[in-house]
């Protein structure tokens, strides 16, 4: 509670105004219902959506079915579409001399960003235990060294002296421990493996590690033990004997072939707006993401609280609002899409031309809003609130509305997560702030389901998340009533 040092008349104001507020409050509520909310979130996280992938046919649906929500609301609704590039790897391959074709992620594993969109021929030369002296015993350049791993030092020494060097790549064979080629595997195969979106001439959009990037100018291989004989003509124990015998310079140099194919292609994608006009033509955006992973094989990933519970909440606000023509600010509802890709379709918003930031009164984000944190077992109706520390005058909205309804507490405590990579700047909102726009972000916070197939539509806690769509309903209404002042 705040301390009451007003004077009565203006406590009086106070008590009035809480007093119509709360009516009105309990109005909307009334609108904001679970088992809406329920249906949302089962439709959106259903199989038929395939986990809302960009680029697939699931997330078309799925703009589909928010735009049919839209429309049946009344509320002017269309479509933002926007081409994204969609980057993949490609045919990747390594075929030794016999014809033999060793496929990605099966016989090899290839590691590294020099690509070969077309097939390259390319020379494996045998390089022992990939010590410095026998490095030094053997022409390098241009060449693909394969050496032996005997401990999970050897790849790494060997390739920081290769990178020195005019090698072409490295190829690893772990004869140490042979498990370690599925270990690697099922460690990189989905990261690797996995499309990546970016807005075309914006190489900021395509996240990439740059540390590791910068220092990755070699290919590097991992090679199944059993099938080294394939590759270089002889057996494991035959190429030891020439380490051994310090005669690894005997061992014939063999010529592959090679194909590490980077793939392009375009693909359409599009946020979903739904307008309902106010008094005046400043907005108030509220938003959440539809998109998610998609899927993993026989699995998808439905994607219920991340993000079909912001969807749905955004839904039942645009329901709650819908049909008022007495609003002071225009209330803009949007979907946004390829948030999983580093937070495009928002990006692509902002930057729009058609997008006026002076025009914005501020943004309402709401991402993964339907489930309890670990900070929050024993108090579980809460929704952390983030970027209010930034903006006073809606810390201030924040506040009244928290002591406006006490069902839902708000939690700020995520604002202190600081630094360069805080949480606030990884969410939809941050887009707005770029341009000047204040906004606050919603979330219920993390789970051991995140980003998992596990992230099903029965984990959903209903209760919690009507509670809380009401809590941020509230506070969408006090802003309503700020212009008035
Ligand atoms: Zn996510």
């Amino acid at each position: 509670m705040r301390k009451t040092n007003y004077s009565p008349i203006i406590f009086l104001f106070f008590f009035l105004f809480s007093l119509l507020f709360s009516i009105q409050g309990q109005t909307l509520s009334k609108k904001i219902d679970r088992k809406d909310l329920k249906q949302y979130v089962s439709k959106l996280a259903s199989p038929a959506l395939e986990g809302r992938r960009t680029g697939s046919e699931g997330k078309r649906l799925a703009a589909e079915y928010i735009a049919e929500q839209f429309r049946r609301l009344g509320l002017e609704t269309r479509l933002e579409e926007f081409s994204l590039t969609e980057s993949y790897r490609g045919e990747t391959y390594l075929e030794t001399a016999s014809g033999k074709r060793f496929k990605d992620y099966e016989e090899i594993m290839f590691q590294g960003t020099n690509y070969y969109n077309e097939e390259v021929e390319k020379e494996v030369v045998f390089g022992g235990y990939g010590r410095p002296e026998e490095l030094e015993s053997i022409d390098l350049k241009g060449r693909i060294v394969l050496i032996f791993s005997v401990d999970h030092k050897t790849g790494v020494e060997a390739y920081s002296l290769l990178r020195k060097t005019e090698a072409e790549g490295l190829i690893v064979v772990p004869v140490d421990r042979p498990a370690r080629f599925d270990a690697e595997r099922d460690r990189m195969k989905e990261y690797t493996l996995r499309h990546r979106f970016f807005m075309p001439n914006d190489p900021n959009a395509f996240v990439q590690p740059i540390a590791l990037d910068t220092m990755r100018f070699l290919n590097s291989y991992v090679l199944r033990v059993a099938v080294v004989k394939e590759l270089m003509g002889m057996p494991e124990n035959k190429l030891e004997q020439y380490i051994k015998t310090n005669k690894i310079t005997d061992v014939p140099v063999v010529p592959v072939k090679i194909k590490f194919e980077r793939a392009q292609k375009e693909v359409t994608t599009a946020n979903v707006v739904g307008l309902l006009p106010g008094k005046s033509e400043e907005t108030i955006v509220v938003s959440a993401h539809y998109d998610h992973l998609g899927k993993k094989e026989a699995h998808y990933y439905p994607g219920a609280d991340d993000n079909a519970s912001g969807v749905a909440g955004m839904l039942e606000l645009a329901e709650a609002f819908a049909g008022r023509k007495d609003l002071p600010y225009t209330l803009l509802f949007l979907a946004f899409a390829a948030e999983e890709e580093g937070l495009v379709g928002s990006k692509w918003h902002v930057n729009h031309p058609d997008f006026k930031a002076e025009n914005v009164f501020c943004n309402l984000n709401m991402d993964m809003i339907s489930r309890v944190d670990a900070e929050h077992e024993t108090a579980e109706n809460y929704i952390y609130c983030l970027g209010s520390d930034r903006f006073p005058q809606l810390h201030d909205v924040l506040l009244k509305a928290d002591s406006l309804y006490d069902d839902c507490f708000i939690d700020y405590s995520l604002n202190q997560t600081g630094g360069m990579f805080s949480l606030y700047s990884m969410t939809d909102s941050y887009n707005f702030v770029q341009k000047g726009v204040p906004a606050l972000f919603f979330t219920s916070g993390l789970h051991p389901d995140y980003h998992k197939t596990t992230d099903t539509a029965d984990k959903i806690n209903y209760r919690l998340l009507e509670s809380r769509v009401r809590q941020i309903g509230l506070v969408l209404e006090l802003l309503q009533q700020i212009q008035e002042n």
